[in-house]
């Protein structure tokens, strides 16, 4: 509930409809972020050279994150999506997964680099999450070069999440990936992905982020791109230059998303350089969060 209106989602189908035609009275409005992402832990054996993940050790306890997921869903938020460092690293990840699911209507999703992924850990997340979002930076020997691990275990880890749930593929977009989309759409489309996220590279201490030049390739084929697969963009910028939706019109960006990181950081978003920690009630956090200058 908010000021666009009525918002109904099934954690089951995806489908979200909007009734925009539906006043809510401020007083009704949702309290919680429409979706939280969850950095569950930093730990990742990848050292993929954009990762924007901190290095320092950090997991957050399982006890408090189903805690703060109860919380959240009762104050109208529609998923939680975990990633990290790598979240299938996470010490009982399937039964947090799980537990969420059973605990809450809350959509449960998660973001793997799928190297970890066995028929065992998938055979225990069935029934216990919702989408998830498979790393996929580039194609054959670039992902190799990028992700140092063969191209077929992540063609594998693909099939094994098939049965799963939906899912998607991620693609990070730089000078290594840009001149590889065609193939990358083609690959999602085979593999039965539902969507390509395009990911334009975001500058962090180490890596400089994508430039305007390879920006600019990447607008052009996403607005010429003919794929079996829907595609969709990180909010960059880049967006604004394409014909995207807008999921919720009008929405304001602490609305629609929070980020918690591995510390128990409630951040406006992964990249923001500050946040606010969570002691108790995530919920007290989220409210201070809106109140901050
Ligand atoms: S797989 Fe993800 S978390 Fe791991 S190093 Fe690569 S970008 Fe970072």
């Amino acid at each position: 509930m908010s000021a666009s209106g009525v918002h109904l989602f099934d954690r089951v189908s995806g489908m979200n409809v909007l009734l925009d035609e539906v006043p809510v009275p401020a007083e009704q409005f949702s309290r919680a972020p429409r979706y939280l992402s969850v950095a569950l832990t930093n730990a990742c054996e990848l050292h993929c050279p954009y990762c924007y993940a901190p290095k320092h050790a950090a997991a957050l306890d399982t006890e408090r994150v189903l805690a703060w997921a109860v919380e959240l869903d009762a104050a109208g938020c529609l998923g939680v999506g975990f990633g990290g460092g790598e979240p299938t690293a996470y010490r009982r990840f399937a039964q947090l997964c799980s537990d969420i699911a059973q605990s809450t209507s809350m959509a449960v999703t998660f973001t793997t680099h799928g190297h970890r992924l066995t028929p065992e850990l998938v055979e225990s997340l069935h029934g216990a999450v919702h989408f998830v979002r498979l790393s996929v930076d580039g194609v054959g020997a670039t992902y190799e070069r990028l992700r140092g691990r063969p191209f077929a275990a992540v063609v594998q880890a693909a099939r094994l999440l098939g049965p799963l749930a939906p899912f998607g593929i991620n693609a990070v977009i730089n000078a290594d990936t840009v001149g590889e989309l065609d193939d990358l759409a083609e690959f999602a489309d085979k593999a039965g992905a539902s969507e390509l996220l395009l990911l334009p590279e975001q500058p962090t201490a180490a890596a400089p982020g994508i430039s305007d030049a390879d920006s600019q390739r990447l607008v052009e084929w996403a607005a010429t791109a003919r794929t079996g697969v829907r595609l969709a963009i990180s909010r960059t910028s880049l967006e604004a230059a394409l014909p995207t939706t807008e999921t919720v019109p009008g929405e304001h960006p602490l609305d629609a998303h929070m980020h918690l990181d591995a510390t128990g950081v409630l951040r406006p978003h992964a990249y923001a350089p500050t946040g606010l920690s969570v002691g108790g009630s995530i919920m007290e956090v989220v409210q201070a969060l809106r109140e901050a200058p």
